[in-house]
């Protein structure tokens, strides 16, 4: 996403058209990010407990088991040493998250899911990337900090939660004090998410599908909804909503629900919308994104998700929120694109 692209507001229960209204960030607080109020003994304690899931890997609901403390490799293209495309300032993410100067977001090679659809496949599916030792990130970690990013953004971070914890523990002794954000698709094992309680400042969180067949067919999972919906309960449990200060700044810490509009599934919108309303808060900040494109697998025509979102889609979308009692989030503009 282009900053300068970057979302409407979706304001109350009105239908708002993707170019309708523009606001210029308010910018973000600089707050001290949670892991530093998290003792050493702690911090060393989850990390043992994260690095011991490793040996018959069950870090996230595939459970498939990988000895990754032998360095095998699991479902999630993850062995043991943390694996990173690019670490680099991004500015197209969402207001709480880019703020003015940029998040500073890691993309880590590997996933857990196996979208057809993803416009990251050639880390998150082909693995591309660089391994990384534990200090190497943590010193990736300080120079995005020094560079003026407002938080450290781990992109598709369930695979290596312990990697993260281990990065976060020796940048912490090296001066890093910025916020974290925990960038998601939801399919995280609840245990996992119970070691980053205190330690992640922003949940930016997807709910893909409310249809496991759907998810069967796009993602190659049996279990992602009722997986990611308990998942998200319980990151919206850790850190609550989006909230500003008084002069209207984001305070960098909350949840942030996106949902990215499906060509021919425009209809799940409702029910992910009425998932958040109802079971998270009518006050949880829900990013709706368009940049759906047809990438890697999803051109195959078996699977009917070969081209863009439709207008008409999206006016879809729009109806459903308009009766959701949801009030705060964006919609991404129909033009931008997405990947890393
Ligand atoms: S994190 Fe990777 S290795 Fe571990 S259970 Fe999930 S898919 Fe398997």
């Amino acid at each position: 996403m282009d900053e300068d692209q970057r979302d409407s507001d979706i304001a109350g229960a009105t239908v708002i058209p993707a170019d309708a209204r523009r606001e210029e960030s308010p910018g973000v607080v600089d707050a001290a990010g949670s892991y530093l109020r998290v003792t050493d003994d702690e911090f060393r304690s989850r990390i043992r407990i994260a690095y011991q899931r490793l040996e018959h890997c069950d870090l996230c609901p595939r459970h498939c088991g990988a000895r990754r403390l032998r360095a095998e490799t699991g479902y999630c293209g993850a062995a043991l040493r943390p694996r990173v495309f690019v670490a680099n300032l991004h500015r197209g993410e969402e207001p709480p998250v880019s703020g003015t100067r940029g998040s500073g977001t890691v993309f880590l090679s590997g996933c857990n899911l196996n979208c057809c659809y993803c416009q990251n496949y050639p880390l998150s599916q082909l693995h591309h990337g660089t391994e990384m030792s534990t200090p190497s990130l943590a010193s990736a970690l300080v120079d995005l900090q020094a560079r003026g990013a407002h938080n450290i953004n781990f992109v598709t971070p369930s695979h290596q939660v312990p990697q993260i914890l281990a990065a976060l523990f020796l940048a912490r002794r090296l001066g890093l004090h910025i916020p974290v954000v925990y960038n998601t698709s939801s399919y995280d094992e609840l245990s996992s998410l119970n070691l980053l309680d205190g330690i992640v400042d922003i949940y930016l969180a997807d709910l893909r599908y409310t249809d496991e067949d759907v998810a069967r067919q796009f993602s190659g999972v049996g279990n992602y909804v009722n997986t990611a919906e308990k998942a998200l309960v319980e990151m919206h449990q850790q850190v609550g909503d989006i909230q500003t200060d008084a002069t209207g700044c984001y305070i960098p810490r909350g949840l942030i629900v996106r949902y990215l509009i499906l060509p021919r599934h425009a209809a799940m919108a409702s029910d992910v919308f009425a998932f958040v309303a109802q079971h998270l808060s009518r006050d949880t900040t829900v990013s709706v994104m368009t940049q759906y494109f047809p990438a890697y697998r999803a051109v195959d025509p078996i699977l009917g998700i070969g081209r863009k979102v439709t207008e008409h889609e999206f006016d879809r979308v729009m109806q459903a929120w308009s009766q959701s009692g949801l009030s705060r989030g964006w919609v991404q503009d129909m033009s931008e694109e997405g990947g890393a």
